[in-house]
């Protein structure tokens, strides 16, 4: 790989109070407590990201919502509406350390969010506690796990019947309470940086679990092992609503609000509370037999300053040609932010409308194929199946 081509990791996520810059302005990462957003947080952020950015909003791979686009002097004044709708936090420390993502079926009353509730507020006070920017907590205790595919260092979940807190990586974890369950994440947090986990501010569990450290004693108590994915359909708690690429228009957003309170989920997905239905909105996928759910891209050219060609308009006209049950992933560069995990095809961009064909893997793997044109792709989507 050139040397132009090489992407730049920062190891560390965007927040409101610590932006990104990108191709199109500004990136802001709303980290909504609890991963809920009110009827007036949702107006208010539509408003705001329509005043102060481009209209776009994306729902990351940790349900944080990321307004694009902002305008770099409006960042003071945008930090402001936001803080006003309650969704700022005190610092940009406490911002990054209460990254808690909860289970979006969540029950009032129920154990996921009883413990998510006291585990944010445990995070955002302990101001001794330094964590990697990535680092972060899963609370998953519903009756099945539905978060064992999202990433996390520390997930509380229910196994057996009773509740258990794993460090990721660990086939075992250690039994604890609703009362319990958050202090104990919390020590088993500083149990990670105490016994190194941490190298230049960065650090992830499984990694660390992986040179041979042993887990504090207790950690004896069988984990769940579960496999869940989201499809838009009727759910307990309300209706899941797909977006196309996680990325819908502000006015979408405004336009939810008027149909109930709005949970975020880590699958490019909102589950807005109640409704049994919902109108079909711009960015909306409300079908669970939609081809665009078997493509995935990533911001790409414009949008990204990495980006060595545009993605999402190939990924959307390919969509219809990918086999039921393959997946294919569109990246801008070999980051491949949007899947860094394997996906059965990927397309990494390697140059304006070129892009290499790697099967199996991620989007810095081993091409099989080089210097496909999008044009070509789209006259003979059969190219991406030649060869298997
Ligand atoms: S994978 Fe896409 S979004 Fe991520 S850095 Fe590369 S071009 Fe940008």
């Amino acid at each position: 790989m050139s040397a132009a081509a090489a992407p730049k990791v920062y190891g560390w996520c965007p927040g409101a109070l610590r932006p990104m810059m990108s191709g199109d302005g500004l990136v802001v990462r709303v980290r909504a407590p609890l991963g809920r957003l009110s009827v007036a947080q949702a107006r208010g952020v539509a408003r705001l990201s329509q005043e102060y950015g481009n209209g776009l909003l994306d729902i990351s791979a940790r349900a944080n919502l990321q307004m694009r686009g902002i305008r770099e002097e409006a960042h003071e004044e945008l930090i402001a509406g936001l803080r006003g709708l309650g969704l700022i936090d005190p610092d940009p420390r406490a911002e990054a350390r209460r990254n808690v993502i909860l289970a979006p079926f969540w029950q009032e009353g129920g154990d996921t969010r009883a413990i998510a509730s006291e585990l944010s507020a445990a995070l955002t006070a302990a101001t001794d506690l330094s964590l990697p920017g990535k680092f972060g907590f899963a609370v998953d205790c519903g009756e099945t796990p539905v978060l064992q595919d999202t990433a996390a260092d520390i997930r509380i979940e229910r196994a057996g019947g009773q509740l258990v807190l794993r460090a990721d990586g660990a086939e075992t974890g250690k039994a604890v309470t609703r009362e319990s369950a958050a202090e104990e994440a919390l020590s088993l947090a500083r149990w990670f940086v105490e016994t190194g986990g941490v190298t230049d501010g960065r650090g992830r569990m499984k990694l660390h679990l992986a040179k041979g450290i042993a887990l504090p004693a207790g950690h004896t108590a069988p984990r769940a092992i579960a496999s869940f994915t989201a499809k838009p359909g009727i759910v307990s708690a309300g209706r899941l609503a797909a977006l196309e690429f996680g990325q819908m228009p502000a006015a979408t957003l405004a336009q939810l609000a008027d149909h109930g309170e709005i949970r975020l989920t880590p699958w490019r997905m909102l589950l807005v509370e109640g409704p049994k239905d919902l109108p079909p909105l711009p960015g909306l996928i409300l079908d669970a037999t939609d081809p665009r759910l078997q493509v995935v891209a990533c911001t790409g050219a414009p949008g990204c300053l990495q980006a060595l060609s545009s993605t999402r308009s190939l990924a959307r006209e390919l969509a219809p040609f990918i086999p039921a049950g393959t997946r294919l992933h569109v990246s801008g560069c070999t980051k491949g932010c949007a899947c860094p995990r394997t996906a059965p095809l990927t397309l990494t961009a390697t140059g304006q409308n070129e892009f290499s064909l790697i099967r199996n893997g991620t989007a810095a793997d081993q091409p099989l194929k080089t210097r496909l044109s999008a044009d070509a792709l789209r006259a003979a989507p059969e190219l991406l199946r030649e060869g298997s």
